[in-house]
């Protein structure tokens, strides 16, 4: 039996099926249960010949790592409280909080992708008393159609996105996953506006991966395995 173990810590086991005939692929309730007991999810596959990793492309993109290397040996992240540290880039703006791991979540929307730059956004929403910031950002007001304003707040130095909030009366910061330094074991339990989701977000896992530029060597797929 082979068993892979996937970031987040949600174990797959590669099970044979002795008729070769049941065919029994997770299902989102299944994923979802399994996310929520990080138990063992078995995955009954169609034919046993089918290799785990293309089982686990199956399950949703933020379970798959992009460096083998960053998911071996990590444990699932910490129950809350955890205490976290962040800085921009220039390093004008630091800041230090108590986070729930559980609330890291990935944003789809078109928003996080124009205001970010990137294809998604993942953040970490945190009470604004349990954040100390020291230095000051500036903030881009983002107005909704329904009216709702957001304060986007950034380092007006070097442009690194630090959090937004409610523009008027701030009371969660939601901490741009990027700019916290323990970001690798802030693993998101959840992702929104997948709508509007880039749509080759799900063959990342597909595409070689160097490990620093694309002069280096290529890594491993991705997927840490082992078997017993
Ligand atoms: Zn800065
Ligand atoms: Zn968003």
């Amino acid at each position: 039996m082979n068993k892979c173990v996937i970031n987040g810590g949600i174990t797959y086991q590669q099970v044979r099926c002795p008729s070769n005939q049941a065919r029994k692929e997770p299902t989102l309730e299944e994923l979802n249960a399994a996310e929520k007991t990080r138990e063992t999810l078995v995955i009954r596959l169609a034919q046993c010949s089918m290799s785990i990793i293309q089982a686990a492309r199956r399950v949703p993109v933020w379970f798959q790592p992009f460096s083998a290397q960053a998911v071996q040996n990590k444990p699932y992240p910490p129950r809350p409280p955890m205490q976290i540290t962040g800085q921009c880039h220039c390093g004008a703006i630091t800041f230090n909080a108590t986070v729930d791991p559980k609330k890291v979540l990935v944003c789809h929307c078109t928003d996080c992708q124009r205001i970010s730059g990137a294809p998604f956004r993942a953040v970490l929403p945190t009470p604004v008393e349990d954040v100390t910031i020291s230095g000051t950002a500036k903030h881009y007001v983002k107005v909704a159609d329904s009216g709702n304003r957001r304060a986007q707040a950034f380092c007006a130095e070097c442009g690194t996105q630090l959090y937004a909030t409610e523009a008027d009366a701030p009371k969660v910061l939601n901490l741009r996953l990027g700019c916290v330094n323990e970001r690798a074991e802030l693993v998101p339990q959840k992702q929104m506006w997948g709508e509007s989701a880039i749509p080759w977000l799900g063959q990342l896992p597909d595409l070689p991966v160097h490990a620093k530029g694309v002069t280096s060597p290529l890594i491993s797929p991705g997927i840490a395995r082992s078997t017993d």
